[in-house]
């Protein structure tokens, strides 16, 4: 009987001990792991949203910036506030013309001046006929034939400067720049200011289809005049041979009253003299007459452009 009190003061020794024990315990984790009850801390909070923020940024994909996409400009552009080229304007803007001369011829030259060039001004003298050249490049080195071109009674006009169809119809600037290189360059060589130009590969064509309104227009309020044709060798089509030139020449101008008929004057016609002598005199047995183009001139012009 003496010894039962004892086991139940064991027993409160025991539980007392466990409770300790527990109690420490609690009193440990609380102390040692306050973090994760915690509240976050307003540097938590900012840390979080960077987080939300920019922990896209390590997957490498990029992220778009408001730089402009590099597309055209619009074609249709409004007039600048400043006109970049002030002296490059023509002397018809009125766009209105003299009456038509029938049996007329106007030659028209494109993409020289070459080494074919002299000869070409020596048949042209020969035959007392004036003519018509569009020049291209650079012609500070090639003054003495454009003067001579000149003092001859023919007219330049404008071709082009690169001749990069690429470049030339990317936009209307880029148009006007290469077109005001080259009335410089003339203008430079010579001191005369071209009137007349000629879009390379006629005034539409399947690199300015896009742009060809802007430019006529912009080209039309400069006061230049514009020349396509409707006769041509067809030296730039594969027609080398001079006698097959010739035959295109005359065949396509049956039965035209007016003619504006284009050849180029490049190396690669090398008989372009005789085959120009042959026509001439062909055309004048005929009753043509032949004469140089001025602004005044009425155009031909492609049929699909109003
Ligand atoms: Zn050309």
């Amino acid at each position: 009987m003496q010894s039962s009190p004892k086991k139940p003061q064991n027993n409160s020794f025991l539980v007392g001990i466990v409770l300790l024990l527990c109690i420490c315990f609690l009193i440990i984790t609380d102390e040692f792991l306050p973090a994760k009850k915690a509240e976050p801390s307003p540097q938590d909070t900012i840390t979080a949203e960077a987080v939300a923020t920019f922990s896209p940024a390590p997957s490498a994909t990029p992220v778009p910036t408001p730089v402009p996409t590099p597309t055209p400009k619009p074609l249709v552009q409004e007039a600048p506030p400043e006109d970049p080229y002030p002296e490059l304007y023509g002397d018809n803007v009125t766009g209105e013309f003299a009456p038509p001369e029938e049996k007329t011829v106007y030659l028209t030259f494109d993409d020289g001046p070459s080494d074919v060039t002299e000869s070409l001004l020596d048949a042209l003298k020969q035959e007392e006929v004036r003519a018509t050249f569009f020049v291209m490049g650079d012609v500070s080195k090639k003054k003495e034939i454009l003067n001579r071109m000149l003092y001859d009674g023919h007219t330049i006009g404008v071709h082009t400067y690169t001749h990069d169809y690429r470049y030339v119809y990317w936009n209307q600037e880029a148009y006007l720049a290469d077109f005001c290189r080259q009335y410089y360059s003339i203008w430079d060589a010579t001191g005369y200011r071209p009137r007349i130009f000629r879009f390379p590969g006629g005034s539409v064509n399947s690199y300015n289809a896009h742009l060809y309104r802007d430019l006529i227009s912009e080209m039309s309020r400069r006061g230049f005049v514009y020349y396509d044709w409707n006769v041509t060798s067809e030296d730039a089509a594969g027609v080398e041979h001079p006698e097959e030139q010739l035959q295109e020449l005359l065949t396509q101008s049956e039965k035209k009253p007016r003619i504006i008929a284009l050849l180029h004057d490049t190396k690669k016609n090398p008989y372009i003299a005789e085959t120009v002598t042959q026509y001439i005199r062909t055309m004048k047995e005929a009753g043509y007459q032949f004469k140089a183009l001025d602004s005044s001139v009425e155009p031909v012009r492609f049929p699909y452009f109003k």
